[in-house]
């Protein structure tokens, strides 16, 4: 008789929580991709005590079927791929299935959806991964997730939580990735009652940056707008007088999803070159577009990193697009070719 054996469903979702669920912000960015995948057009978030209280996200999108509910929370269950042809062409920010059974191995959640204007929805409530209530239930369509008590049935991990004003500012990035990701969604956050964003959802990036970063900010910012044969940057970029002390200020979206990205920021950083004083960085949203088979999302358990399959040839054009848009406006001399 073999000693190996496969893991219970159950025990398994709580060590990809590991993974995929590393404090609160964790959550909100998985609820937050799956509101967005399905194509939601306001998403209203809510928290408490960092987090670690309550996380809730409504959306007015899709919604989930009654008959699938159940299946969303069970581990692998996706609607995003198919196939393994589909993992080379990915067009959501979710695809590997994993986010609702990891968040439920570890939390209390409560989820009440519905895929129609009905108002016939099912409302699902897990505990620890235990099923505690699975019921019809009446829902705007859309999905409401309530995520409380994060962490309660994992100590070590609870115990590693900071204080809540360092959760917060975690939950509070990960909102205005999104927000800036998407102008064409209207975001709201609150916590602890305290209303802390609000975009307006019409679609001017300007605005989103005023909402998150002020308007005198807002103003300083310069359109970008390139193409090349595989790639296209748009976005708002700062003229170098606002300028911050590190490099929060930059987001990086590729196809729509904000990742970490040196190819991406390296050549941003390399245009501004002396415009900037030392230890200075810009204000830049940079949003790239390219054919998904030209990008591999899934190299990091919380797909904030990618490859790009032609790096080099992308660095140029970032930092060529970002130089010229700075030229314009005489930032940089013409004429003074550095490389
Ligand atoms: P993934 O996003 O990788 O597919 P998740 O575990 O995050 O995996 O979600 C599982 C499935 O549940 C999704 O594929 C989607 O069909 C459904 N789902 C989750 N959240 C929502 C939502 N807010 N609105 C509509 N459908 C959702
Ligand atoms: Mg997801």
């Amino acid at each position: 008789m073999g000693i190996i054996r496969l893991l219970d469903e159950h025990l398994a979702n709580q060590i990809a929580a590991g993974e995929v669920v590393e404090r609160p912000a964790s959550v909100l960015k998985e609820l937050i991709e799956n509101a967005v995948d399905a194509g939601a057009k306001t998403i209203d978030v809510t928290a408490e005590e960092g987090g670690l209280g309550l996380i809730r996200i409504a959306d007015d999108g899709a919604g989930i079927q009654p008959d699938d509910l159940l299946t969303a929370f069970q581990r692998h269950a996706t609607s995003k791929i198919v196939t393994g042809k589909d993992l080379f062409q990915i067009a959501t920010l979710g695809f590997r299935g994993e986010a609702l059974p990891s968040i439920a191995a570890v939390a209390k959640v409560r989820c009440v959806s519905a895929a129609d204007g009905d108002g016939l929805g099912r409302v699902l409530e897990m505990e620890g991964g235990a099923v505690k209530k699975h019921e019809d239930a009446a829902s705007p369509q859309g999905t409401d997730m309530s995520v409380r008590e994060l962490f309660y049935n994992t100590p070590a991990r609870l115990k590693y939580m900071r204080t809540i004003q360092t959760e917060l500012s975690h939950l509070s990035d990960v909102v205005y990735r999104q927000a800036l990701a998407r102008p064409d969604i209207a975001f709201a956050f609150a916590h602890n009652g305290t209303t802390l964003l609000r975009t307006p959802g019409n679609g001017d990036l300007r605005q989103v940056v005023a909402a998150i970063y002020g308007t005198a900010a807002a103003k300083a910012m310069l359109p970008i707008q390139a193409e090349h044969p595989d790639y296209t940057l748009s976005g708002l970029t700062a003229m170098p007088v606002e300028t911050r002390a590190n490099r929060n200020g930059i987001t990086i979206l590729v196809n729509g999803r904000y990742v970490r990205s040196a190819a991406v920021v390296q050549p941003l950083l390399q245009a501004y070159h002396t415009l900037l004083p030392i230890n200075r960085y810009p204000l830049s949203v940079l949003s790239l577009r390219m054919h998904p088979s030209l990008l591999d999302v899934n190299v990091h358990p919380a797909k904030l990193e990618v490859r790009f399959s032609k790096e080099t040839e992308l660095r140029a054009f970032v930092e060529d697009a970002v130089r010229r848009t700075l030229g314009e406006r005489a930032y940089i001399p013409s004429g003074t070719a550095v490389r």
